[in-house]
């Protein structure tokens, strides 16, 4: 069997680590930081993220995932949109299912080497790149804490403010995810622990921050992460191989981000096969992988991306308001689009 070289220990490049080491294909995955660790992420996963991960035989990472089915959307503090996933959603920490994936990768061989950031300049045959988003130049920033003996009015909890929203949804042993995306405010100056809250009450959301700190926020959970960018898909005749938000990042608001890294995984592994087993080249491997991937998630991510002003920008808001109330909505559709 030849040997791959995966760049990123996150979902994409752990999911696929272990397809391949489990099916006897040598894999060496270099991660730049260190696991288990918190990770802006809302955690809420939502599509077929959860049935990429069981057919990959990952299934028992998400042993005691929450499974969320109802979400309420709040605009300038009243809840405007109650509705069902047309699918149930999964709630899990990164923390607890990065461990697990590394853990797995690890037990079948897998050669798993922490505090190794790769320069991405060379091209060395079969590497595969699952490094996350690229640094970008973007106004937008992400911020994420877990909290205790926090109610919820439904399983994924939506406030949208005036420059950005925030998700607030259950995870494992009843603690709650609360991960916001806002537009970067320069001149906001906090302690590490109290930007998220500083940038709810900037946001109009101080009703959000009081709800917060009613409650236990674990203080080791909080996290941060700027220069987030919704970028563009790349051409399919690229001649490197990505996965994950190395391949394209979707706005958080769709809860879809892991979904694509987990089916990225999965899509890519049986093509990767052939090529460890000899069978094919490794650019053609590349050319038929990329291939899958935009007929898989271009729609989703233009969809989503067309999607995201409606969320953040006021008149958006007003609209969205709007259809709400009159109940046009056509929540069922523009879930379907974007998942
Ligand atoms: C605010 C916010 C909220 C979100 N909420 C959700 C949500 O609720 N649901 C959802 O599905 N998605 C959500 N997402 C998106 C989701 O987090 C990502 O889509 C997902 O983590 C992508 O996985 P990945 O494996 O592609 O990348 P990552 O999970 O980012 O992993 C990439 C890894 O590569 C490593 N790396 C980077 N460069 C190098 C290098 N040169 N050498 C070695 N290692 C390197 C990094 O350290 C990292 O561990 C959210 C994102 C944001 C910003």
């Amino acid at each position: 069997m030849k040997p791959i070289e995966i760049i990123g220990a996150g979902l994409a490049g752990l999911a696929l680590g272990n397809a391949l080491q489990a099916n006897g294909i040598p894999v060496t995955l270099h991660e730049a930081g260190t696991l288990p660790r918190h990770r802006v992420c809302g955690e809420f996963i939502c599509g077929r993220g959860s049935d990429a991960l069981h057919s990959l035989g990952l299934g028992t990472s998400l042993r005691d995932a929450c499974t969320h089915k109802s979400t309420v959307w709040y605009l300038q503090g009243r809840a405007r949109l109650r509705q069902t996933l047309p699918k149930p959603a999964l709630g899990l920490s990164r923390y607890v299912l990065d461990q697990r994936l590394a853990d797995s990768f690890q037990e079948t061989g897998g050669q798993l080497i922490l505090k190794s950031r790769k320069k991405l300049n060379s091209r060395p045959i079969a590497r595969v790149h699952c490094q996350g988003r690229k640094p970008a130049r973007s106004d937008w920033v992400g911020l994420k804490l877990h909290c205790q003996d926090l109610p919820l009015e439904a399983d994924l909890e939506l406030h949208l403010g005036t420059s950005g929203y925030v998700g607030l949804s259950k995870i494992e042993n009843n603690k709650v995810n609360v991960c916001a995306l806002f537009k970067q405010r320069s001149g906001l100056k906090a302690k590490r622990t109290d930007y998220l809250l500083k940038y709810l009450k900037n946001s109009k959301l101080g009703y959000v921050a009081e709800k917060l700190c009613a409650a236990t926020i674990l203080p080791e959970s909080h996290c941060g992460v700027a220069g987030v960018e919704f970028s563009r898909i790349p051409s399919s005749d690229s001649s490197k191989l990505f996965l994950g938000d190395a391949y394209s990042v979707i706005p958080p608001f769709t809860g879809n981000g892991m979904s694509i890294a987990l089916e990225a995984a999965e899509l890519a592994y049986p093509m990767l096969y052939k090529y460890a087993t000899g069978t094919q080249t490794w650019q053609r491997t590349v050319n038929q992988i990329n291939l899958l991937q935009h007929a898989r998630f271009d729609s989703r991510l233009r969809a989503a991306r067309w999607l995201h002003p409606w969320i953040h920008s006021k008149p958006g808001q007003y609209a969205l308001g709007t259809l709400a109330r009159t109940q046009l909505l056509p929540f069922k559709l523009l879930y379907s689009i974007t998942h």
